[in-house]
């Protein structure tokens, strides 16, 4: 039968859409399909109540690479996102508060209520992680070597690895450190506060089900400050119109590359002859034929569903991917509010710095752990950590005047519990929620007039994403670089031919970043350009 798309792409979330644009840009006749009914995966936004606008998963921006943001056009395409300024605010139970500014003199005089040794050493770490990010950036863009292999493109990789190592000279041992030790040994290294540490420990756990004690913890928030909002490293921003319009702005650009988009259209197979992948089936029966499949939704779902894995897939990958960890651990709540939160450690009702920051609760390192030692025995934490986001005070077209739209994403709660379910359960985590963000705002609680709590189990039913792990995979030592998805299995090809990966569950991992769908179009790119296929 005649192929009818050189590239039918499974799942239009952000990773999809962008390898589509680069595979269209290239003129492959390339189709993504899509099983809601609108782009965007994760990164959507949503009308749960009339006139609000939410962003339902995720709720804020800077791991974008600058790469696709030019490459794609993305301000043209509408993509907008105001900085946050300042970034974190954390309050604290004795009516205290810490605040992190983008002005160093203010986080100074900030940290320096809590710690005077701290206050001084911030700026040498603020400047350590970013020497750091110089040399993790290129990696980030670079398809993982793997390191048994004797082909020249692997030894060509291994060879720049070394260059940019060596680039690092003595830093190379930090960069170990980051990569292998906990948030805690980490954070304890460089400062005493028990306040700042929990404040910067909140990068180091969100999407992970890990505690602070635990190794590679380090390196997940390292991962959280590679971004940059407008060439400021680290800072996170809101995207006008919600996460939402990061999709929307990247479809708009693939389609104009000439790559069609097609929603409401759910893959129930991808067909494969002679170990070679020669298309899809849709829900309903529809066949598609294509040159090449690539899949962005996550290996359990690629592998163990969408084919049969025994006759399919040679034995030790088939076994990889059941041991593939992907455990859920998040729990979203969005508000709908009537006014804004008024702290007790910063009181106020006007839209002011408070508001504007991510607002993290999680007074001090030991409160992270016990919320994670429950989760770790099957049950959500009842004092969850919580980290807040404000989107209304920046981008006033997302709610009713005078209404505010309060994103909470919550940790931890495991997929699997130990009594109930999350249909039982949700509602009860949504209350703990408001609890405690009432117990630093107290009018919180009455200025709430929606609630959507989103569960693990929401969203692998919403979005089909396994056990709702939000990065679609655990990001652990053992599934990180040249081990992500599986070892052998980093280049964005599978054992199957003409079948790719492009999601995050690809190098270099989970965020709104689209770099596993730039780097797989490259090599998808450089096997047509071969003549090779996967
Ligand atoms: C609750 C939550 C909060 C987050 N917060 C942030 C944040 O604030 N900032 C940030 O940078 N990152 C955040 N993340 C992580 C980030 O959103 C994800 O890592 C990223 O969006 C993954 O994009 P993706 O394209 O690789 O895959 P996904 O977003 O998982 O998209 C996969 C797509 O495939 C579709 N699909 C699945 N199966 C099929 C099928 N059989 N047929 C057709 N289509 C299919 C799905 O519907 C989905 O649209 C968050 C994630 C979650 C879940």
């Amino acid at each position: 039968m005649a192929h009818l798309y050189d590239a039918v792409i499974i799942g239009g979330g952000h990773n999809g859409l962008v390898t589509s644009a680069y595979l269209a840009a290239k003129t492959l006749r390339t189709l993504v399909l899509e099983q809601r009914p609108y782009v965007g995966g994760a990164s959507v936004t949503e009308e749960p109540w009339p006139g609000y606008r939410v962003s339902t998963y995720a709720y804020v921006l800077s791991l974008l690479r600058r790469e696709v943001v030019r490459d794609l056009n993305l301000k043209k395409h509408g993509l907008v996102v105001y900085p946050q300024d300042p970034p974190y605010f954390q309050p604290y139970p004795d009516g205290r508060h810490l605040m992190i500014y983008n002005d160093s003199a203010k986080t100074h005089e900030q940290i320096a209520k809590f710690s005077k040794r701290d206050a001084d050493v911030f700026e040498e770490y603020e400047t350590t992680l970013n020497r750091l990010a110089e040399f993790i950036e290129p990696l980030m863009m670079m398809t993982p070597p793997d390191p048994t292999s004797s082909k020249l493109s692997d030894l060509w990789s291994l060879l720049k690895m070394a260059k940019l190592a060596r680039g690092l000279k003595k830093n190379l041992y930090d960069e170990v450190e980051v990569l292998v030790t906990s948030a805690k040994d980490f954070l304890d290294s460089w400062f005493e506060s028990e306040e700042l540490k929990a404040l910067l420990c909140g990068q180091a756990v969100i999407g992970t089900l890990a505690g602070p004690r635990t190794p590679g913890t380090a390196y997940v928030l390292f991962h959280h400050v590679m971004g940059e909002v407008d060439g400021m490293r680290g800072c996170w921003g809101a995207v006008r119109g919600g996460m939402g319009q990061v999709s929307e702005a990247i479809a708009s650009a693939a389609r104009e590359r000439g790559a069609e988009i097609r929603c409401d259209a759910p893959v129930e197979q991808i067909l494969i002859r002679d170990g070679r992948a020669t298309g899809v089936v849709l829900k309903g029966g529809e066949e598609i034929r294509a040159r090449r499949v690539v899949s962005g939704v996550d290996p359990k779902n690629t592998f163990l569903r969408l084919m049969d894995p025994k006759t399919e897939l040679p034995d030790d990958f088939h076994r990889q991917i059941e041991r593939f960890r992907i455990e859920g651990s998040s729990i979203k709540v969005n508000y709908a509010l009537g006014e804004l939160p008024d702290f007790t450690a910063l009181p106020g009702k006007k839209p002011g710095p408070q508001h504007k920051s991510t607002i993290d609760i999680c007074p001090s390192l030991d409160y992270m752990e016990r919320a994670y030692d429950e989760a770790k025995y099957g049950r959500w934490s009842s004092e969850p950590f919580v980290e807040a986001v404000i989107p209304t005070v920046y981008d006033d077209s997302i709610a009713p005047p005078g209404k505010h739209i309060m994103s909470v994403f919550a940790q931890f709660g495991p997929y699997e519990l130990k009594e109930g379910t999350w249909d039982t359960e949700k509602e009860k985590f949504g209350d703990r929620v408001t609890e405690i963000i009432t117990r630093q705002a107290p009018n919180f609680k009455n200025s709430v007039e929606h609630r959507q709590v989103v569960s693990p189990l929401d969203m692998e039913r919403d979005f089909s994403l396994t056990r709702g792990n939000i990065f679609q995979g655990e990001m652990g030592l053992d599934q990180l670089f040249f081990m992500r998805p599986v070892p052998g299995y980093a280049n964005y090809r599978t054992p199957v031919r003409a079948l790719y990966m492009c999601g995050a569950c690809t190098h270099p991992g989970g965020g709104v970043m689209g770099a596993p769908g730039y780097n797989a179009a490259r090599e998808i790119l450089d096997d047509v350009r071969r003549g090779r296929n996967g």
